[in-house]
């Protein structure tokens, strides 16, 4: 029997969670790249991905149109199947095990044992830009760093792969890897083809 081969990078298909945010610089990247990307609003278009990108955003407005669009649960599935995921910001507190500072309301994957603050940066600094080091890239990689989400403390399923000073900005289990910035707009593919290596 031949061995099923892997899918290459010209017949993937990425979604990008569609709903709200900055959905729309990741497909850009991804385009950019070479890989098809397709929106995704509903449960229809999840069926045709092979990953998902969550971008940045407001991530209370995603947890309410998640569930508004019945995509909260379907997803869920997938990630539970292993689906590779991207969360940036508002997309790393969706995946997140625990939200502080959260609404109460405010629903997370629980896709990574990490625990993040949202808005954690502070008032005067709520958006910033950084050099960031990336053990596998190299050369650094400029952080847009947007009301940032800080992670506050991770399990040891967690591998850090990038500090900002003393906080952990890039993070991966398993299939899902997350990121406090927004890599999208570093004018740069290195993150998401780092991404699409796991696809
Ligand atoms: N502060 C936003 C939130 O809590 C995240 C900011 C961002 O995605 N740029 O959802």
């Amino acid at each position: 029997m031949v061995a099923q081969s892997q899918k290459s990078k010209s017949e993937l298909t990425v979604g990008v969670l569609a709903l709200q945010g900055a959905f729309s610089s990741h497909e850009a990247v991804l385009n950019k790249i070479g890989v098809s990307s397709r929106q995704v609003r509903t449960p229809q278009d999840l069926e045709v991905v092979d990953a998902l990108v969550m971008p940045g955003g407001e991530s209370t407005t995603m947890s309410q149109l998640l569930e508004s669009a019945n995509l909260f649960e379907p997803i869920n599935a997938r990630i539970k199947n292993r689906m590779p995921v991207f969360g940036t910001c508002a997309g790393m507190i969706l995946l997140a095990k625990t939200i502080i500072d959260g609404r109460d309301d405010q629903l997370s994957f629980n896709a990574i044992d990490i625990d993040v603050q949202r808005n954690a940066y502070g008032r005067q600094i709520d958006s910033f830009e950084a050099e960031i080091e990336i053990g596998a890239l190299t050369g650094s990689f400029h952080g847009v760093f947007i009301r940032a989400p800080r992670i506050v403390s991770f399990g040891s399923s967690v591998t850090a792969l990038a500090y900002c000073g003393d906080d952990v900005v890039l993070a991966q289990q398993d299939k899902v890897l997350v990121a406090s910035f927004h890599p999208e707009l570093a004018n740069d593919i290195r993150l998401h083809e780092l991404f699409l290596e796991g696809v």
